[in-house]
C-alpha cells in the first residue's frame, strides 16, 4: 500500500547550518509515528519542512500519492496540520476563539460539532472556553493547541514535542490524548525529545542525530535496543 506520507531524500540549510542531511521516512495510515532526537538534531525543521514554513535543498514530499502543494494554507486544506513547539496558542483570544480559528475550513452547523467534539475529548477547554488563551497552564495550552489543529479535521496531525517542559502527570495525560485520536483513526508524526513516552505508543520510530536519520524501527524495537537505551532512555 501506498505510504500516507513519504519524505525522500530531505536536505535542508538556514544559511551555512545544515539542518537536515538526505532525510527519508514514511508514515503509513493509521500509524503513529515518533521521530526522537536531542535538542538541535533537526526534528522541528522536519516538521516545518513538511508543512512548507521552510524550503527544502532538496528532496520530495508527498502525501496520499502527490507532490505537496508549496503553500502553508494549502498544505493545510489537503490534511496536514502541524501543532508547533511551544504551542503558539493566540493568547489575547479566548479558548473558543483560538478554536475557531483552527475551523476556518469549515462553518455552521460542522463547526459547531467540531468545537463540541474538542470540548468533550479536553473538558477543561469548555469549562474555561471564555478565558484567554494567555491565563492557562502549559498543559491546557497543549491541549488547546491540539484542539485548535483538530478543528480543521487533519488527515496527518504532526506534533512538536507537546511534552515539554509538562509535569509527568501532564505528560501522561497528553499521551493518553494521543493514543485516544490514534484509535480514533488519526494518523499522527510525533516529534519529541521525551523518548521513552514516544516511542512506547510508536508504531514506528526514527532516530535523528545532527540532521540524518541513523536508526529506525518498530516502537518495540527501538526501545529495546541497548544503543537507544544508552544513548536516549538513560542507560
Ligand atoms: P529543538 O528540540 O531544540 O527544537 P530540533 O531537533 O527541533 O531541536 P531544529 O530546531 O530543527 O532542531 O534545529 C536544527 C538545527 O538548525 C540546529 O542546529 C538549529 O540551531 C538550526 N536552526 C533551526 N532554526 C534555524 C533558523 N531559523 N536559522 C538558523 N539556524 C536554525
Amino acid at each position: 500500500m501506498e505510504p500516507m506520507l513519504k519524505v525522500t531524500d530531505l536536505s535542508v540549510s538556514y544559511g551555512h547550518v545544515e539542518a537536515l542531511r538526505g532525510v527519508s521516512i514514511q508514515v503509513e495510515q493509521g500509524q503513529i509515528v515518533s521521530i526522537i532526537g536531542a535538542n538541535g538534531a533537526g526534528k522541528s525543521t522536519l516538521l516545518r519542512t513538511i508543512s512548507g514554513l521552510v524550503k527544502p535543498l532538496n528532496g520530495r514530499v508527498e502525501f496520499l500519492g502527490e507532490p505537496l502543494p508549496k503553500k502553508p494554507n494549502k498544505i493545510v486544506a489537503k490534511g496536514i496540520v502541524h501543532v508547533p513547539e511551544g504551542r503558539k496558542t493566540f493568547s489575547g483570544l479566548t479558548i473558543r476563539d483560538n478554536l475557531l480559528v483552527g475551523g476556518y475550513l469549515f462553518k455552521g452547523k460542522e463547526l459547531e460539532k467540531d468545537l463540541q467534539d474538542q470540548y468533550k475529548l479536553f473538558p477543561i477547554l469548555e469549562e474555561r472556553k471564555n478565558q484567554y488563551a494567555g491565563t492557562l497552564s502549559g498543559g491546557e495550552q497543549q491541549m488547546l493547541a491540539m484542539g485548535r489543529a483538530l478543528m480543521s479535521r487533519p488527515k496527518l496531525l504532526m506534533l512538536d514535542e507537546p511534552s515539554m517542559g509538562l509535569a509527568p502527570i501532564l505528560v501522561e495525560q497528553i499521551f493518553k490524548i494521543i493514543q485516544t485520536l490514534h484509535e480514533a483513526g488519526t494518523t499522527i508524526l510525533l516529534v519529541e525529545q521525551n523518548a521513552q513516552a514516544a516511542l512506547s505508543i510508536a508504531d514506528r520510530g526514527y532516530v535523528l542525530e545532527t540532521g540524518k536519520i541513523v536508526t529506525s524501527g518498530t516502537g518495540t524495537e527501538l526501545l529495546a535496543s541497548p544503543e537507544i537505551k544508552k544513548a536516549y532512555l538513560g542507560g
